[in-house]
């Protein structure tokens, strides 16, 4: 099955419009329009990643997930699979989404708002980074699987191309801040960059950063040093 193609970001198109207006004018681009990819940023709300194996206690034998809205990274996709969260109280997340390909490790990721509803204490990690932090009972149309381990708040970060990272004078594992305008703006520091030939310059954050600052489709963002 095919998910819908998807539009692309506003981000996108006013880095296009932006770069043929100062073209026409013939003038020098500000540093903000002149990388060299147009800077996406997104909210990821709650979500989790799954191994084969889990996909299949949750929903079958022989299940696999079916892509529903394509993300913005090259094949990364929101699955139309969701599973109920069972934290330790017995309080539940339902429609908790999957996001996919399946992975080789099961991970949870949360806001902290999520996490205080839930009665959980939750640790900020770099996503795959694990080891010791607290499980959960997940609850799908087949059966229930347990994590040992593996929910967690993930740490805000940025997905960037090596041309993006020399722009912006960057290494891996290194970290930028992203400035958010509006009315509600504010900027967000150890934004952690995540280099690789097969990632698109894409900021991720999570809904309790997103909504702290109304970030919004249009809304101003830039990354600095
Ligand atoms: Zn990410």
């Amino acid at each position: 099955m095919v998910a819908p193609a998807t539009t692309p970001q506003r981000a996108i198109v006013e880095y296009w419009v932006r770069q043929a207006v100062y073209r026409r004018l013939g003038t020098h681009l500000p540093r903000t329009a002149a990388g060299p990819n147009p800077l996406v940023v997104n909210v990821s709300a709650r979500h989790c990643h799954l191994t084969p194996e889990a996909v299949e206690v949750l929903f079958g034998k022989g299940h696999t997930l079916t892509p529903w809205k394509w993300l913005y990274q090259d094949g990364q996709f929101a699955a139309q699979e969701t599973v109920t969260l069972i934290g330790p109280r017995s309080r539940v997340i339902s429609n908790l989404r999957i996001l996919g390909p399946c992975r080789s490790f099961n991970q949870i990721e949360l806001a902290y708002t999520d996490a205080v509803a839930l009665g959980f204490d939750i640790p900020l990690r770099l996503s795959g980074n694990i080891e010791g932090t607290p499980g959960c009972m997940l609850m799908g149309p087949a059966g229930f699987f347990e994590l040992k381990q593996g929910v967690i708040r993930a740490s805000r970060h940025v997905h960037m191309h090596p041309a993006d990272a020399e722009f912006y004078g960057v290494k891996s594992g290194g970290e930028l801040k992203l400035r958010i305008g509006g009315p509600c703006g504010l900027t967000l520091d150890k934004m952690l960059c995540r280099v690789d030939k097969s990632f698109k310059l894409e900021v991720h954050v999570d809904t309790d950063e997103g909504n702290a600052c109304n970030l919004q489709p249009g809304t101003q963002c830039e990354l600095i040093r």
